[in-house]
């Protein structure tokens, strides 16, 4: 049985590559050019995932994300204009498995489906416990970090941080979310904490602190952890 995927977007030119391009790798889809049609779908045809555009021309991508919050757990990958910053963070705070700035290439849009797929697959299983990737090894539950085979001692505060990255591998974590995950609720506006400790796992775990090829940075939106083996 193939994946149905609910693809959301107004761009009649953008929206038939993506389905075209979605079809070929085997995806059942669905389209829907504005919210209102996204919501009749996304309550009818029962989707796996859905690719959703922020601006739309009735109304915000975000009530979209809400109703499916609301419904079902199945992942959600915002694809939004470098412009739309501020709303990228907020649907990512509400619930968005990861986005995408366009324009980007059909390859990154169904590596980052994968992951997002692998993501909800796992955790109703069991969430993610064990990391590698070239030289660096996570294990949380014995609490052992290795890079290229010799252990790295790391404090609580790093460990906790790291760990919060392994169990979303590959994917995009909020400053938000990292802040209020690691240090607590009260601390969401602190990024500096993030910027420091982020240095100093990146001087622990990079072969080159410098120019982090595992520990990333996505610019004014968070951080993601390199996927496993890639
Ligand atoms: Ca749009």
């Amino acid at each position: 049985m193939s994946l149905e995927v609910l693809l959301v977007e107004d761009d009649r030119e953008l929206r038939s590559t993506l389905r075209d391009a979605l079809v070929v790798e085997g995806y059942g889809v669905h389209t829907a050019a504005s919210l209102s049609e996204a919501q009749a779908l996304a309550a009818h045809a029962a989707p796996d995932l859905v690719i959703l555009d922020l601006g739309l021309p009735d109304g915000d991508g975000q009530a979209l994300l809400a109703t499916l919050r609301r419904q079902r757990n199945i992942p959600v990958l915002v694809i939004s204009a470098r412009q739309a910053d501020g709303q990228k963070i907020a649907l990512l705070d509400a619930g968005a498995d990861d986005y995408l700035v366009k324009p980007f290439s059909i390859g990154e849009l169904l590596a980052r489906m994968r992951v997002a797929l692998r993501h909800r697959g796992t955790q109703l299983q069991a969430s993610i416990t064990h990391y590698e990737n070239g030289q660096l090894t996570v294990d949380l539950a014995s609490h052992r970090v290795q890079r290229a085979g010799e252990p790295q001692h790391l404090t609580p505060t790093e460990f906790k941080l790291l760990a919060r990255l392994v169990r979303q591998a590959g994917q995009v974590v909020t400053h938000r979310q990292l802040l209020a995950d690691v240090w607590g609720p009260e601390f969401t506006e602190h990024t500096h904490y993030l910027r420091l400790y982020m240095g100093q796992l990146r001087a622990k775990l990079e072969a080159e602190p410098g120019e982090p090829q595992l520990l990333l940075t996505e610019p004014g939106v968070g951080y993601r952890l390199a996927e496993p083996g890639a």
